[in-house]
Formats: structure tokens, C-alpha cells, sequence
């Protein structure tokens, strides 16, 4: 579904991503880890178009992301995203952040949008938050949303970039949860995550980045139990 070759990445002067490869298949989950500012973010951005790489190649589901942009639309719809902070749209509803999209760029119809909007709430397991605004709910049921909104187009794949990491300790489980849940549907997931016991449970493979480098592409089991290089033992030694 996605394939980076070679890809690089500079912002001015600075080396964000450095020939990095990676291929993803249908139903895979893969978790990206490793120390701030080694371009996991950058990495993450890249695949979705939010940024631009400046040379290498990106595939997403047969999209290729070259100089030229008329496929960012296609990949937009095909690929969710959801942000460490939440990014909802403050003077909407629950219900009119789920649905403003599909019916923008999906072309459905109001009822069929808020039905299928409501599905996938319930399926978070917060449909009776549809009425209000995302300053009423807590990070827990904002992330959710988020989820939810981004499932509400119905992506081949789901992009997450440290969803947990602004959420106090209580409510990191019930966003973790439905991740999982996610997961087990058969979801291909690209996940930044430091939640290692998240990344051991779901995980096909991890990814631990350094400066811009894939340093370890790694079984979970390999990468937690016996990690190969210096810098992927150093981080783990951090986070665990
Ligand atoms: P963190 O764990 O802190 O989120 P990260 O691995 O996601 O880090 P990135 O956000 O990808 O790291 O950033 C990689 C590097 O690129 C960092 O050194 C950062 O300062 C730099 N960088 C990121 N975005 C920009 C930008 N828009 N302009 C200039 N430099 C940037
Ligand atoms: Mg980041």
C-alpha cells in the first residue's frame, strides 16, 4: 500500500530524512519510534503531503508523490491522519467534524454522512457526544473523535503521530483500546508511538529512527528483546 524509496527530506540547511526505505502491505502495523527530532514526524507528514520530500520516491496505493500534486487530493482520501493534538474543528459539532469531509470530498449526501458518522462514534464508543463541541469533551473523547472523523472517510490507511502523548495517564487506555481494536480489523496502521506495550501487542514491525536515518526495521520481539545498534539500545533503555 505504501513504498518510500530513497527518500530525502531537507528543511533549509537541515537533513530531516535521510534515504529512507520502507515498504508497508495491506493489513501491516507498523510502529515508528526514536529519539526527538529524528524525523518521525517529518517521515509521517511526507507520506500524507502535508510535507514535501525532495527526492526518492513515494507510493501510496499506486499514488505517486512526485513534484506534481494532483494525486494529493487521491491521498488525502485514502489516507487518515490523526495528530498528537486532536485538531478538531472548535466551532463545529461532533457530528459536522465527522461528516463535513466525506461530504465534501466523498460526495455523500447529509443523511448517509451522519449515519455513517455515527457508526463509526459508537464504534469509539462515544455516540452520545454527537451533539456537542470538542471544548466539552475530555482529550480522551476529543482523540476518538479525531479517530472517528478520520475512519468516517473510510481510509486504506490510518497514519497516527503520537495520538497518547498529550493525553493524561487515565485516558491514554481508552484511546490505546480503540487503536487496538482498530488493528485486529486488519487496519494498515503507521503508528509514532513510545507506547511500547501498544507497540508490542499490534506491532508486524517497528521502525526506530535517528537523524533522519531508519537505523532498525525489527520484529517486535527481535527490537525489545535484543535491539542491533547502540542508539536503538540507548532509546529503549529511555522509554522502558
Ligand atoms: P518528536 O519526537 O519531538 O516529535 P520527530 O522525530 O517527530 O520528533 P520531526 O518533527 O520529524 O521529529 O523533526 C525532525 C527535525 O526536523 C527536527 O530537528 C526539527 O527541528 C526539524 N523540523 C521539523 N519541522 C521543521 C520545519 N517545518 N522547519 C524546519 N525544521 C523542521
Ligand atoms: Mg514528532
Amino acid at each position: 500500500v505504501i513504498r518510500l524509496t530513497d527518500v530525502n527530506k531537507h528543511y533549509g540547511a537541515f537533513h530531516a530524512l535521510r534515504d529512507v526505505n520502507l515498504a508497508v502491505a495491506k493489513g501491516e502495523k507498523i510502529i515508528i519510534c526514536g529519539p526527538s527530532g529524528s524525523g518521525k514526524s517529518t517521515l509521517i507528514r511526507c507520506i500524507n503531503r502535508i510535507e514535501r520530500h525532495d527526492s526518492g520516491e513515494i507510493l501510496v496505493d499506486g499514488h505517486r508523490l512526485t513534484g506534481e500534486t494532483r494525486d494529493v487530493a487521491a491521498i488525502r482520501r485514502e489516507v487518515g491522519m490523526v495528530f498528537q493534538s486532536f485538531n478538531l474543528f472548535p466551532h463545529m459539532t461532533i457530528l459536522q467534524n465527522c461528516t463535513i469531509a466525506p461530504r465534501k470530498s466523498r460526495g455523500l449526501g447529509k443523511a448517509e454522512a451522519e449515519e455513517r458518522a455515527m457508526h463509526y462514534l459508537t464504534k469509539v464508543r462515544i455516540p452520545d457526544q454527537a451533539g456537542k463541541y470538542p471544548g466539552q469533551l475530555s482529550g480522551g473523547q476529543q482523540q476518538r473523535v479525531a479517530i472517528a472523523r478520520a475512519l468516517c472517510m473510510q481510509p486504506r490507511v490510518m497514519l497516527f503521530d503520537e495520538p497518547t502523548s498529550a493525553l493524561d495517564p487515565e485516558m491514554v487506555k481508552e484511546v490505546l483500546d480503540t487503536m487496538v481494536e482498530l488493528a485486529e480489523e486488519g487496519m494498515t496502521m503507521l503508528c509514532v508511538t513510545h507506547e511500547m506495550g501498544f507497540a508490542r501487542q499490534v506491532a508486524d514491525r517497528v521502525i526506530f529512527m535517528d537523524r533522519g536515518e531508519k537505523i532498525e526495521e525489527a520484529a517486535p520481539g527481535d527490537f525489545f528483546t535484543s535491539p542491533q545498534s547502540p542508539r536503538a539500545r540507548e532509546f529503549l533503555q529511555q522509554v522502558i
